[in-house]
């Protein structure tokens, strides 16, 4: 569902990646690790279009975002997106959240809006929060709504950047515990940038691993903890395990 073809990206003359060849299959749910300023975010975020790419040849869910005549809006209701500091709309109800998008974007009738948001707010543990503001919720409960409204579009991918690392350690396990639920029970497709590597064992059906702008490893998850490759990923492996 998602393929890179010798992918390279720039941010002027910075070569941020490198390269990059990729192939992502629907239902996998893989794990992207590495260093800091490796290119973990840049990697994940032209997946939705919000980089662009200056060589190769990049097709995400059948659409070729090398192309500048791919609708990226189109592209975008298929390709969820969780990031490490939420994004709610602060201003909004925990309900307005979850349903503005199916709303606006899908056209979708308000009552069934409602009616998925009511279940979703179930599935993340939070039933009975819709009317509250994000304001009111902690820093993982706000990071559940952040799912769930990514999980209202019924989106085929979804992709987390580092989700966790912006929360107190004892909100990281509820969070967590939700991706595995996700990852386990749907067949959409996940894409994970994290520094858990105990979520990355339990749940990824494969590992990226990533260092200046490259992949360096692309193993199933067994084989890449037992059995890393590269010296790089080792050492990385020691710093963070
Ligand atoms: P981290 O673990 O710290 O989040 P990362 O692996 O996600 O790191 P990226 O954010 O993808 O790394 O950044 C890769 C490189 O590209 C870094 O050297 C960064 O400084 C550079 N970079 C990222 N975004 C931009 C930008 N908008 N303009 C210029 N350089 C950028
Ligand atoms: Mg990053």
């Amino acid at each position: 569902i998602i393929q890179f073809k010798n992918v390279e990206k720039y941010y002027d003359k910075f070569h941020a990646l490198t390269n990059i060849n990729l192939d992502i299959h629907e239902g996998e749910n893989v794990v992207l690790i590495g260093p800091s300023g490796s290119g973990k975010s840049t990697l994940l975020r032209t997946i939705n279009g919000l980089e662009t790419i200056q060589q190769g040849q990049l097709i995400v869910d059948g659409k070729d975002l090398s192309s500048s005549k791919t609708n990226l809006n189109k592209l975008r209701t298929d390709v969820g997106m969780v990031f490490q500091h939420f994004n709610l709309y602060n201003n909004k109800t925990i309900t307005e959240n979850i349903t503005l998008a199916p709303r606006i974007v899908l056209k979708r009738p308000q009552s069934e809006n409602e009616k998925v948001a009511k279940k979703l707010l179930e599935r993340v543990d939070l039933p009975d929060q819709g009317a509250k503001y994000p304001a009111q919720l902690s820093g993982g409960q706000q990071q559940r709504i952040a799912i769930a409204r990514s999980l209202a579009m019924d989106p085929k991918v979804l992709l987390f950047d580092e989700p966790t690392s912006a929360l107190d350690p004892e909100m990281v396990g509820s969070v967590l515990d939700i991706m595995q639920d996700i990852a386990n029970t749907s067949d959409m497709t996940t894409l994970v940038v994290t520094h858990e590597m105990g979520f990355a064992k339990a749940v990824a059906d494969r590992v990226i691993f990533m260092a200046d702008g490259k992949i360096l490893e692309n193993s199933k998850t067994d084989e890449f903890f037992d059995h890393p490759k590269t010296e790089r990923a080792r050492k990385f492996l020691s710093q963070v395990e």
